[in-house]
């Protein structure tokens, strides 16, 4: 894994907080830069539910983690836990159920619980989590209502724990190095952004279904897909909406979209004039990509957020520069070891809880102004992000 958390970087998330210099200052010793630490030295992490994330890539992506390890895992299938666990090197006691998962509260070889189930199931897990006196990682979208998002906050509070959103794409080397170009305004000033995050949902996968329930995804499309488009808007600028404009289009007909809205548009506009547009679908071809329009020049990112192959281009004065491809890197071992270096104290929290509900304000705004079609939501509550992931979070093979 590349040096990600340089003295450069610590330095800029000292400017971005005061709040967490005393961290920052003690960040000599140990971290999950360089080279993989001995086994005894990673943070030990749960993973809750084992599913199509859990085992294609978290469980993968703990392999290469070099500060990151599996400890345990919880799941409600006991026969698929024991095998899982058998296939991964862990003893029979490091399986649990989803009803007897207090017991983590007295193993020490779990440092973070991380939440990998349908959304409706993350708060009441994630409170259990830190009951339990863990740190908790939880998958997006944070949670389905912004008050369950509230109650996870406070709930982290109460037990003096780290509470992080799983956002992959902060740790992700071609955002950030989006993020770093826009920063640099070496194309001049953003005038507009638009983010395009969807694929067909399909009823016979099990894994889609719940994801098509109202109550168990809180939005369809939009908590799934979405999010990445308004989470990439609010990381991309830096900056947050003050208002938003939205309009849905679903066919009911469609067997899927008997509960939640199928196509939704919208608009976000920013202080700086920057206009967002962003769409996502749960009923168009896969996309993940995003588009930043600036005064002197274009920055395409097609695809923007995939597992793996991520590409930019560069379009400068009308031309186009040849693809950048990301640097291999896998996205959920990054994610994971800074969890665990957030954990150890060297690193600062890039993508806390407030994130999440930001994120989950924003897209109840979205389906507000859409039922309204298209009616303006104010969204200027205030909010600012505490540490800018382009001023933290490096990017392999560069300063
Ligand atoms: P999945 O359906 O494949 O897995 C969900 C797991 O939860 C399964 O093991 C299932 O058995 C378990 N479960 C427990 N109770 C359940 C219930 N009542 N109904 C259905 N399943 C139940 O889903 P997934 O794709 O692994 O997604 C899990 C979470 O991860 C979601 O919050 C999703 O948004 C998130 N996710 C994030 C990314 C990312 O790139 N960060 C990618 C995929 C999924």
């Amino acid at each position: 894994m590349p040096n990600r958390i340089s003295r450069r970087s610590l330095l800029g998330a000292a400017g971005a907080s005061a709040a967490l210099a005393p961290t920052i200052a003690s960040s000599q010793g140990a971290n999950s830069q360089g080279a993989a630490m001995a086994d005894n030295d990673k943070i030990g992490f749960a993973i809750v539910g084992l599913g199509k994330l859990s085992l294609g890539q978290l469980i993968p992506g703990l392999k290469v983690a070099k500060g990151a390890k599996l400890a345990a895992v919880v799941s409600g299938h006991p026969e698929k836990a024991r095998r899982v666990a058998a296939e991964n090197g862990l003893p029979a006691d490091a399986v649990y159920g989803y009803d007897d998962y207090d017991r983590i509260a007295k193993d020490p070889r779990i440092d973070v619980v991380y939440i990998v189930l349908p959304n409706s199931m993350h708060a009441e897990h994630t409170i259990k989590a830190f009951k339990a006196g863990k740190h908790v990682l939880c998958e997006k979208p944070m949670a389905t209502t912004t008050a369950d998002a509230e109650a996870m906050i406070a709930a982290a509070k109460a037990a003096k724990r780290h509470l992080m959103i799983a956002y992959r794409c902060h740790y992700e080397p071609q955002n950030l190095d989006v993020m770093r170009r826009l920063r640099a305004k070496s194309m001049g000033k953003v005038r507009q952004i638009n983010t395009t995050m969807g694929r067909q949902a399909d009823l016979s996968d099990p894994s889609d279904v719940w994801r098509l329930d109202g109550k168990m995804s809180g939005g369809g499309a939009l908590g799934d897909m979405g999010v990445y488009g308004v989470s990439a808007a609010r990381y991309l600028l830096n900056e947050e909406p003050i208002a938003v404009q939205a309009w849905a289009q679903t066919d009911r007909a469609d067997p899927r979209f008997k509960e939640t809205e199928d196509l939704i548009n919208w608009q976000f506009r920013f202080p700086s004039g920057v206009i967002a547009n962003g769409s996502t679908s749960f009923a168009y071809a896969p996309t993940m990509a995003f588009e930043v329009i600036c005064e002197q020049g274009r920055l395409d990112a097609d695809p923007a957020a995939f597992y793996g192959g991520n590409r930019l281009t560069v379009i400068k004065g009308g031309q186009a520069q040849p693809p950048i491809p990301a640097p291999p890197s896998d996205q959920f071992a990054r994610e994971m070891d800074w969890m665990a270096d957030v954990v150890r104290g060297k690193a600062p929290m890039v993508s806390p809880g407030e994130e999440g509900l930001q994120d989950m304000r924003l897209m109840q705004a979205i389906l507000e102004s859409a039922a309204k079609d298209g009616a303006t939501v104010k969204t200027d509550w205030g909010y600012k992000r505490a540490v800018d992931p382009a001023a933290v979070v490096d990017v392999p093979g560069k300063a």
